[in-house]
């Protein structure tokens, strides 16, 4: 990437969490990135008001009433240049395939997220990937678009990205993360690779319990400030296991080579060990604004680094640092997610789509905490298929299916209590 030039960048789900923490990043360093695009589905308030700050040349809304809303708005508040506005679905697609594009955050939440990357990955875009689902349900089906376009996925999640940095300069100087190959080349003798886990709110809790855990407690995330749907799924612990199917993906590691450590502090991300008994490991305080800072320096040049507002470690202050060994008894859906990464074919896919609307319908109160789990175990038993999707159309129906069943076992679940 030219170092002359402002990275252009299409920020997608730019209204959440990480948006809110890539536009802090971005904002420290205009010379570097210019925001050229920006989704922000419903939240017209907050979009009107990141406009009207970084004036990106697109828009896009998530419905075509939203347009007229957003554009009324923008003339009181900013003024001219007023960007273009676009919605649906399809304007995802649009933004992030866009040639003046040079790198896309990835930073929807869910499947929805899907098209987008993948769209990106076909124009051979520098994806920076926040939205893990959409790797989990696509699998070889985004390495290979990535592969086959010369796209790369710099990986945004906290562990993803410290096993980025933990990887030999020599491995990623031939390959580019996100190539599926690292892990099993002998001569770079990666033994296993361990992603830390906070426990989530519920680390100590039974499950007697948990069964009747509130929304605001499951939300409650004891480390990490982030939207709703991944904090359940940090509460139940199946945010750590589609977290080992992005890792298979995004490093090509066999599923035996990956672990899962819990350590409340979430201070250390992730630990790669190697052949020779060495262990490297990154620490640092959990905010998303390192990990989205390395990733966006990278796309400007591997290695080099972003200053960010990130407080210095201080591990003496700190004192200790804990680890124990995940509980597979009281939260099972890391179980069920290894077994869908294990299994492959589309059980990634209808694990995550099982989960997308047991977790919707636990915040919206149509199902209690444990069903997240329950429902998630029988829509895999039911729709998992040993066949690989072969083309996205595929991965849109094995969820669409998983969905539907999910839907039906939560119902039948009301309907008996
Ligand atoms: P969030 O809920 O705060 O934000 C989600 C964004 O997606 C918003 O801009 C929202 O408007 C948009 N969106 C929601 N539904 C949409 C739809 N149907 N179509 C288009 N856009 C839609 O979520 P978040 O915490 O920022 O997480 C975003 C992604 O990043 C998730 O995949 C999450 O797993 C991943 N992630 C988040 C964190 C974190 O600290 N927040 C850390 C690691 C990974
Ligand atoms: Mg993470």
């Amino acid at each position: 990437m030219s170092a002359d030039r402002a990275l252009q960048v299409c920020l997608l789900g730019g209204t959440g969490s990480i948006g809110d923490s890539t536009l802090d990043v971005i904002a420290r360093h205009p010379e570097r990135f210019c925001l050229r695009a920006i989704s922000g589905y419903r939240n017209l308030e907050k979009l009107a008001a990141i406009c009207a700050r970084f004036k990106p040349a697109r828009v896009a809304v998530a419905h075509p009433e939203d347009v007229a809303v957003l554009a009324n708005d923008l003339k009181t508040r900013a003024g001219p240049p007023m960007p273009e506005i676009l919605s649906g679905a399809v304007a995802l697609e649009q933004l992030a395939a866009e040639p003046s594009v040079d790198l896309v955050m990835a930073a929807i939440v869910g499947g929805a997220g899907l098209s987008s990357c993948l769209a990106a990955a076909r124009e051979g875009k520098v994806i920076a990937l926040a939205n893990k689902e959409a790797l989990v349900m696509s699998g070889a089906l985004m390495i290979n678009a990535c592969q086959e376009h010369g796209a790369q996925l710099l990986p945004v999640d906290s562990e993803h990205n410290a096993v980025l940095q933990c990887l030999p300069a020599r491995a990623l100087a031939v390959r580019s993360p996100g190539c599926g190959r690292i892990g099993n080349d002998p001569a770079l003798g990666i033994r296993c690779v361990t992603l830390t886990a906070s426990g989530g709110p519920f680390r100590t809790w039974s499950r007697e319990a948990m069964r009747s855990a509130s929304i605001e407690q499951a939300v409650a995330h004891p480390r990490w400030k982030m939207g709703r749907k991944i904090s359940v799924d940090s509460a139940t612990l199946m945010n750590k296991g589609l977290e080992l199917i992005e890792a298979h993906w995004l490093f090509g590691l066999h599923p035996e080579q990956l672990r899962v450590l819990v350590h409340p502090q979430s201070i250390v991300h992730a630990l790669v060990q190697y052949d020779d008994g060495s262990v490297l490991a990154e620490l640092g305080h959990p905010d998303m604004r390192s990990p989205i800072a390395h990733a966006l320096a990278w796309a400007c040049e591997p290695a080099t680094r972003l200053h960010t507002p990130v407080a210095s470690l201080d591990l003496a202050v700190l004192g200790r640092l804990d680890f124990e060994a995940p509980d597979e008894i009281r939260f099972p859906a890391l179980r069920l997610a290894r077994q869908a990464m294990e299994a492959g074919g589309n059980a990634a896919c209808v694990l995550n789509a099982a989960n997308e609307v047991a977790v919707d319908a636990f915040l919206h109160q149509r199902c209690g905490f444990l069903q997240i789990e329950a429902c998630v175990e029988e829509v895999l038993q039911q729709h998992a298929d040993p066949a690989p999707p072969r083309e996205l159309a595929a991965v849109l129906e094995s969820d669409r299916r998983s969905r539907e069943a999910a839907a039906s076992f939560l119902r039948r679940g009301r309907a008996l209590h």
